[in-house]
């Protein structure tokens, strides 16, 4: 049987449906599903990906049937449409657009108009009672054909057009008089041939070279860039879509716009969006003219209004989710384009998501799919300190919110090249911004232009990125050359700190102070689900009181890792802890010691306090000592500090020098210290215990687990366990709490604690690993010194994510998978976690479930981002 590459669409019925998005793409998958509702959608038909990938995989060549099933199809639509293809006197005319699997917004190409020549232009004309109109989409037609097509430079076009404007003294496209588009269009065709190609006027030709065009455009180095910052597989191809053409620019009764069914930024249910009178689709996306808001429609034309609003809403119950419609007024007449699912800022995310399930159209679970841990990633972005003064330099609109500062920069290439250099903090400014700035917006913090209404190209992709964008800042005015604009009376250079506030549409002189999120209560309401969901547990790394209270108030179950030596880090207290390792004063060690004792054990009261009712894992000392003592050639440091300590100047470079490592990260630290300074670990056993029985004694219910870092001898354990477990039964009977129990566990941080998994397993409590080290270990590269090459590893892909973000799952994954199973075997019960950065990645999170991990621990603002990823892991696990 011949396969089927060709679906049709139309007159309320189709070949196709939403479950056919694979081999229909979003777009055809979707035209599919709603011509079957019966929705006015002009007729066409979907080429499958699977045709696409024939095509890359033969040598560019179309499957055999493939012909035949086009032309079939071509009927169908001139058909319902009353007009030929090719036709002298009645030309139907097509447009062929892409449409993958996801939607690329801007990425791929489309051609418009096909089916035009000097013959059916004419044709057109005649039928349509309007000349100008004809050659108008005829110019079109060459320019679009020209340069996706044909692979001419689109500048050369655009600058024949410009010259037309500036020569007849007009600003507008559609200023053109007939007799001078007919010019036009004679200088672009001679413009071509001058290169030695030619526009084919065949319409058939016209029409195949369009879609392979289309297949070719998967394969723009724009699209690949775009695939690879989305998690888009490359193998995927995309659909082509060939339908009749409707006309937005027929007059004063036509027009295009996009919808939003709810507002996109703010989620507000009310029909939003903007569309522009008398143009093309391509009009409204190039940001020129400045669009009307959509409520204009109800004025001008009352009934497309109405029926617009009803579809709006039959299509956004029917698939359950914010859509975002393409429409076209033709002569009076409304016609659906498509619809898709409608990207959305973070904060419309959360609203929509619960809107739609107090409006009962989802469950709260369903809920969860709706948002992202992107989303919740931006949310805990920073808002602008409200009681700041500010100079608002210009106003646009809030294209996608948020609040960023950042140096200005008015090249997008440019742009990739310095933020690989000099940071991230760059907003990109320039008067509109096209696909093939892709890059360019990626690497910035923020971007600004000039022109553009809220469905420009720049506000759909930044609003995709999470990335704050202002559009239609029209105040401005940006000269390119000097690099700079005016605002105001005031010039703006190259470098000049500006800030963005996407919420308001502000852009302000200056780099101003931004202050933290408060979750909101939508936000909070959402996040409740997750526990519904969710098998791994979310703890926090936190190590003082205030954090652990902000994370429990996100939700944080339990205080996954303190670094106690964070305790330490203080100026008033750090020089207790280098008497400590420095002194060879027995005394002087010892009232150093005690300072600490009591200092720790006051703070880890307090985080007991905030952790009521939740386990608190506590690690010893870590860090290795360089981290803690001046360099041993600082001279003026080591002189102040040889004073505060009362040691010798020399003697105390002599100590210092003989602490020095060459390569601390693999040297005395750890347990290592802890075996060799025991009177350090009992310091801080007995600061933890103290604590917790004081607690425990005043009816607080306290769980306490000590944790021994960089283990990788089962000696190790065996030696230091004894140590912590005798000094807590100390603790405990001096205090009156016997019946207080606690845990004793590892650190799973290098691989040979991986490998002896199931040893370690028989002396410890739980395990919990830390992947900073043990990717660090592992890879044989420093946590601390890869910025160098990193950088130049993701750009060549030999890696896909830096492995000290993203958990290694081939490497340090099999890792702790293999730790995991020994451990358990001997201990079937053991409590696993992970306390490493990556306990707070998505990815990462969705490997820890899969390996049976009981639950992640991350940094504070990261707790609700993990609660969401452990929740969507499990539910799809379900599913
Ligand atoms: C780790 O190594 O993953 C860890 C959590 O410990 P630290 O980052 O403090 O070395
Ligand atoms: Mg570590």
């Amino acid at each position: 049987m011949e396969t089927k590459y060709v679906y049709f669409f139309g007159n309320g019925k189709a070949d196709g449906k939403a479950e056919l998005k694979d081999i229909l793409g979003g777009k055809g998958a979707n035209l599919a599903e709603i011509a079957n509702m019966g929705i006015p959608v002009p007729p066409g038909f979907t080429i499958t990906s699977e045709a696409c990938d024939f095509y890359f995989s033969n040598n560019k060549n179309y499957p055999d049937e493939l012909k035949c099933q086009v032309d079939e199809n071509l009927a169908k639509i001139e058909k319902i449409m009353g007009a030929r293809f090719g036709d002298e006197e009645n030309p139907l005319l097509l447009s062929v657009r892409s449409g993958a699997r996801v939607s690329m917004p801007g990425m791929m190409d489309t051609i418009l108009n096909i089916g035009l020549n000097e013959d059916t232009v004419r044709g057109l004309a005649k039928q349509i009672k309007n000349e100008r109109f004809a050659y108008d989409s005829y110019r079109r037609f060459i320019q679009m054909y020209g340069k996706t097509a044909m692979g001419m430079p689109g500048e050369m076009f655009e600058k024949l057009l410009e010259d037309k404007k500036r020569q007849k003294g007009l600003t507008l496209d559609m200023e053109i008089p007939t007799e001078d588009l007919k010019d036009l269009i004679q200088r672009m065709t001679t413009t071509i041939k001058e290169t030695g190609m030619e526009c084919s006027p065949d319409p058939g030709t016209q029409l195949w070279k369009a879609i392979s065009a289309v297949f070719e455009s998967w394969d723009t180095p724009r699209a690949i860039a775009y695939r690879a910052a989305n998690d888009i597989p490359h193998t995927w191809g995309t659909a082509v879509n060939v339908q009749a053409m409707v006309f937005g620019n027929m007059g004063d009764r036509s027009g295009t716009g996009v919808v939003f069914s709810r507002d996109p930024s703010t989620g507000e249910r009310k029909l939003f969006g903007e569309f522009m009178r008398n143009a093309q689709g391509e009009d409204l996306v190039a940001g020129f003219r400045i669009p009307q808001p959509i409520s204009d429609l109800a004025d001008f034309m009352p009934q497309c209004y109405r029926e617009l609003s009803n579809i709006s809403q039959r299509l956004e119950r029917h698939f359950k989710d914010l859509q975002d419609i393409e429409f076209t007024i033709q002569d009076g007449k409304l016609w659906i384009l498509q619809t898709r699912t409608g990207k959305r800022s973070a904060q419309a995310a959360v609203k929509v998501a619960i809107d739609m399930v107090r409006e009962k159209l989802i469950s709260g679970k369903e809920a969860l799919g709706y948002i992202t841990p992107r989303d919740i990633e931006q949310l805990l972005h920073p808002t602008l300190d409200s009681t700041m003064e500010k100079k608002v330099i210009a106003t646009g609109l809030p294209a996608s919110p948020g609040v960023v500062s950042g140096k200005i920069i008015f090249d997008p290439q440019e742009l990739v090249q310095v933020t690989q250099k000099h940071g991230d903090d760059f907003i990109l400014v320039r008067n509109e911004t096209s696909a093939d700035d892709f890059p360019g917006i990626s690497a910035a913090a923020g971007l600004l232009t000039v022109r553009g209404g809220t469905t420009s190209h720049a506000a759909v992709v930044t609003r995709g990125m999470g990335k704050t964008c202002i559009v239609g800042a029209t105040a401005i005015n940006i000269d390119t050359v000097r690099e700079e604009f005016i605002a105001g009376n005031k010039v703006f250079r190259k470098g000049d700190y500006i800030t963005l506030d996407g919420n308001e549409g502000e852009v302000i002189a200056g780099k101003l102070p931004i202050i933290a999120f408060k979750p909101s209560r939508d936000l909070e309401e959402l996040l409740v689900w997750t526990d519904l969901a969710k098998r791994l547990k979310v703890m926090v790394n936190a190590d003082n009181p205030q954090d652990a209270r902000l994370a429990r108030e996100l939700g944080a179950e339990g205080l996954g890792l303190c670094r106690t030596e964070h305790m330490f880090f203080q100026p008033n207290r750090i020089d207790y802890f280098r008497t400590i390792i420095i002194s060879e004063d027995t005394a002087d060690k010892e009232k150093a010691l005690k300072k600490l004792l009591l200092i720790q054990r006051a703070e880890f009261e307090q985080i007991f306090e905030q952790m009521e009712g939740l386990p608190v894992i506590i690690r010893l000392l870590d860090p290795p000592l360089h981290e803690f003592l001046p360099l041993p050639y600082a001279e003026d440091e080591l002189g102040t500090l040889s004073k505060r300590l009362g040691i010798p100047f020399g003697r105390l470079r002599e100590k210092v020098g003989e602490l020095h490592e060459s390569n601390p990260m693999l040297g005395h630290r750890g347990c290592r210290l802890g075996i060799t300074s025991p009177e350090i670990y009992q310091m801080q056993v007995r600061a933890i215990m103290g604590a917790a029985c004081e607690l425990s004694n005043r009816g607080f219910r306290v769980f306490p687990e000590i944790m021994l870092p960089l283990i990788a001898h089962v000696e190790e354990l065996k030696f230091l366990r004894d140590i912590v477990a005798n000094t807590c039964q100390q603790v405990k009977e001096e205090m009156g709490a016997e019946g207080l129990s606690y845990k004793i566990g590892v650190m799973i941080e290098l691989p040979r604690a991986a490998l002896i998994a199931d040893e370690l397993a028989k002396f410890a409590d739980f395990f919990s690993f830390g992947t900073n080290d043990l990717t660090q270990a592992t890879l044989g590269i420093s946590r601390d010194d890869h910025g160098t090459f990193m950088p130049f590893y993701l750009d060549k892909g030999i890696l896909r994510a830096n492995p000290f973000a993203t958990l290694d799952e081939t490497g340090v994954g099999e890792l702790i998978k293999m730790a995991v199973e020994r451990g358990r075997k001997t201990k079937p019960d053991l409590e696993i976690g992970i306390c490493g950065e990556h306990g707070g990645d998505p990815k990462s999170i969705e490997f820890f479930d899969k390996v049976g991990l009981d639950y992640v621990s991350c940094s504070v603002y990261r707790v609700p981002v993990a609660r969401l990823a452990a929740a969507r892991v499990a539910i799809t696990q379900k599913a």
